[in-house]
């Protein structure tokens, strides 16, 4: 996957794009994420690529035609352009999948003031808002969005399976998890994590998973179960018995 990053701040990059798992996957050449400094498209002797808003207000707003010398140094013509924003939708796990069925996707990080309006529309710019709050910049955002997508493509994660089982993948908040040792300053770990029955621990994941969505996001709780008798594609139940057993016990509760 190719993504290309149009910032003033390329550096602000460098520890996520060259540490841990994002790193590996750039190096596996799983990700190739290209930063793009706006501001070497400047035609201004000092470089410049803000300035006042038109009609008064405070701050600065980034120059378009910066912004457009850099679209089209990327080959931004065709291709998803993403303008990180607060006035955009907010990021969530189904547009995360969505863009990690893209070959390739441009990020548009604004700062100040955020940019001239002409760049978006031009660029047809999907707005994206990582949550409500407001950043300096659209550099941190922009990072949250490449973390969140690089994680599902296949070989970034060690495990295959561990983004399938993560908060959210599923539709529900994921159930607790625990480590070595067993015992820890009185706390032991739940007895059926250590009895080596893959069904039970299965059963017992997807019980915990419930309660804690039902108790702290009850709206995607009521999303989950309201396909609890859905098919498969290949026309089987979803759920087994055992598991539509325990999504009725939880309903109940
Ligand atoms: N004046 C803008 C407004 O009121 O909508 C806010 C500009 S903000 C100070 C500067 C830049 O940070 C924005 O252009 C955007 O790229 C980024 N930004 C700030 N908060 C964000 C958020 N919650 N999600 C995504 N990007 C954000």
């Amino acid at each position: 996957m190719k993504i290309d990053v149009l910032t003033l701040f390329p550096d602000m990059f460098t520890p996520v794009t060259q540490e841990s798992m994002i790193g590996r996957a750039v190096e596996k050449g799983i990700i190739d994420i290209r930063l793009t400094d706006i501001r070497d498209f400047s035609n201004d002797k000092h470089n410049k690529a803000d300035d006042y808003p038109f009609g008064g207000g405070g701050g600065m707003v980034m120059m378009a035609d910066p912004i457009f010398g850099a679209m089209e140094h990327v080959g931004a013509e065709g291709r998803k352009v993403i303008y990180m924003s607060p006035k955009g939708k907010i990021l969530d796990e189904a547009k995360i999948k969505e863009l990690a069925e893209l070959d390739s996707f441009v990020i548009l990080c604004g700062h100040y003031e955020g940019v001239d309006q002409r760049v978006l529309d031009y660029w047809n710019a999907e707005e994206i808002s990582i949550g409500d709050y407001v950043l300096t910049g659209g550099e941190l955002p922009a990072m949250v969005l490449i973390d969140s997508v690089s994680r599902l493509l296949p070989g970034v994660l060690g495990n295959e399976n561990s983004a399938l089982d993560e908060s959210l993948y599923s539709g529900l908040l994921e159930h607790p998890q625990y480590t070595q040792p067993r015992e820890y300053r009185g706390m032991d770990v739940p007895e059926v994590l250590t009895s080596g029955n893959h069904k039970l621990i299965d059963l017992w994941k997807l019980r915990q998973a419930l309660e804690i969505t039902k108790e702290r996001r009850p709206e995607l709780f009521e999303e989950f179960v309201s396909h609890r008798d859905d098919l498969n594609e290949d026309g089987t139940k979803r759920f087994s018995k055992d598991e539509k057993k325990i999504i009725d016990e939880v309903c109940e509760k």
